[in-house]
């Protein structure tokens, strides 16, 4: 049973959990068609991804209210979502075209030497609820062109939005046993999944706590792995920048999604000098925020996906204040009024915060956002750095010797400087450092080592 986060009473949709048999048939399938997809031309299988963008932005209405009922993500982040899965499929439509490998020159007369790229076989894909479209579509997409048949296991919270990309992409050419779903809990199914002998490779974003079981599993099987994992990203706030424009990029950074990216900005680091103005431009940013319907056009902040997801962003609320941070705005239970029958969340800021603190340390995953004030940029990248987290990170200045000093020196696998910690365009490399991932990173071309393996050929003539 799928119920609206906005409006808990409201049944979207009922999804029928696979059983194991079916994961069997699943991967089974997968690796029987894997035999005739690898051999199609690339160019072939990138028209079907070229299609299923076409469908998908002409389905854009339909997906995005589904998915927003579904996840409470606002209609326009949800849009924007759908805009940058076409986006991918686009890309990797095109990729089809493209050469891999390399030729190389040989020290022997007569013979040609070169590198190609094949196809790694039937690949699981496990994916979170927060981006339902975007994030799947990013790792099938890659798998599907260069000739991978794929089993993909969304998660529990975004099932019915899983479905319906599925079937976009069944109508625009996939053949069913090249891309299927199994649907049920990660724990059963997905295990399942990731397990099964004829999978070759697992592909997951997703939790640390998950992901470091599936390296467990998928290394003892000799599996290729890649692992998406959590952040906690800074953002670093320099005396020379734009100070109302870098307080809303923070504020776009933390609580977009009610904060429910991996790449959220969690911490943002102010020099002293500027941190009570930054404070008070924040604060008023922040409590202009529209929190409500996830539908209408004009609400900046829907509610959390579930009542797991609302318990714990409140009880992480509950433990900073417990520890001594002092809250800036927010905070407060939102249960009255039309609030009372969703997992709405309060945008929350706290300051005063210290390292050893828990909403420092850990991934939230929610709209809370910390602020603490340093001396100078050494202090300040000192602290981003020591997360166990490398995903993303921002600093705002216009002084070009710091900003240069930070992109080299900031431990993160995504560096913006004057814009929102953030993921990447398509075309670009999407990964973090440390804790943040596992394996090699996706997007782009990036994607390419993941999803094929080298085979070296010479040939003497
Ligand atoms: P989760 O780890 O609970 O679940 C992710 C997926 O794994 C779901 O499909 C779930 O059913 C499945 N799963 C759970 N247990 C499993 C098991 N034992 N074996 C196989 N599959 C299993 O994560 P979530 O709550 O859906 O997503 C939130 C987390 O994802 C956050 O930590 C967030 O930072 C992270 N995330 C990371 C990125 C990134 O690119 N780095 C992007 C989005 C989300």
């Amino acid at each position: 049973m799928r119920y609206n986060p906005a409006n808990i009473d409201e049944l979207i949709g009922k999804v029928e959990e696979s059983s194991l048999a079916e994961v069997d048939i699943a991967a089974t399938s997968a690796k029987q068609a894997f035999i005739n997809w690898k051999n199609k031309p690339s160019i072939e299988r990138g028209d079907i991804l070229r299609v299923a963008a076409d469908l998908l932005e002409a389905n854009m209405e339909e997906v995005a209210i589904l998915a927003t009922k579904e996840t409470g993500k606002v209609i326009r982040e949800t849009r924007g979502e759908i805009g940058r899965a076409a986006a991918i499929l686009r890309y990797y439509g095109q990729e089809g075209w493209r050469q891999i490998g390399e030729h190389l020159p040989s020290a022997f007369i007569g013979k040609t030497l070169y590198s190609s790229r094949v196809p790694i076989g039937p690949i699981a894909v496990i994916s979170p609820w927060n981006f339902p479209i975007a994030i799947p579509i990013w790792k099938m997409a890659p798998a599907l062109v260069f000739g991978n048949t794929v089993v993909w296991k969304p998660s529990e919270e975004s099932t019915l939005t899983a479905i319906k990309v599925a079937e976009i992409l069944w109508q625009a050419g996939l053949p069913k046993d090249v891309l299927q779903m199994v649907n049920g809990s990660g724990t059963t199914i997905g295990e399942a999944l990731v397990c099964h002998k004829d999978m070759t490779a697992v592909t997951f974003t997703g939790s640390n706590q998950v992901g470091n079981q599936i390296a467990i599993t998928a290394a003892s099987q000799q599996k290729k792995y890649q692992l998406e994992l959590g952040g906690k990203n800074p953002a670093i706030v320099l005396a020379d920048c734009d100070l109302s424009f870098a307080a809303q990029s923070c504020i776009d950074g933390a609580m977009k999604q009610s904060g429910q990216r991996c790449t959220a900005t969690g911490i943002v680091y102010v020099e002293e000098a500027v941190y009570d103005s930054f404070k008070t431009i924040l604060k008023n940013i922040c409590n202009e925020l529209k929190i409500g319907n996830p539908l209408s056009e004009v609400t900046d902040i829907g509610p959390v996906v579930s009542k797991r997801q609302y318990e714990k962003v409140q009880s992480y609320i509950q433990k900073g204040l417990e520890e001594g941070a002092k809250l800036v705005c927010g905070g407060q239970p939102l249960a009255d009024g039309y609030w009372h029958n969703g997992y709405y969340i309060q945008p929350t800021i706290f300051e005063n915060v210290k390292e050893d603190m828990t909403i420092v340390k850990e991934e939230i995953f929610g709209p809370v956002l910390c602020l603490r004030k340093v001396a100078n940029y050494k202090e300040a990248l000192e602290a981003a750095n020591s997360s166990k987290y490398g995903l993303s990170a921002s600093i705002f200045t216009n002084n070009l010797h710091q900003a240069f000093h930070f992109i080299q020196h900031a431990e993160a696998g995504m560096v913006q400087v004057n814009g929102e910690t953030g993921g990447a365009e398509p075309q670009a490399p999407f990964g973090g450092m440390k804790a943040s991932s596992s394996g090699s990173r996706e997007q782009g071309q990036a994607a390419v080592e993941f999803f094929t393996e080298i085979k070296t050929v010479s040939i003497q003539t």
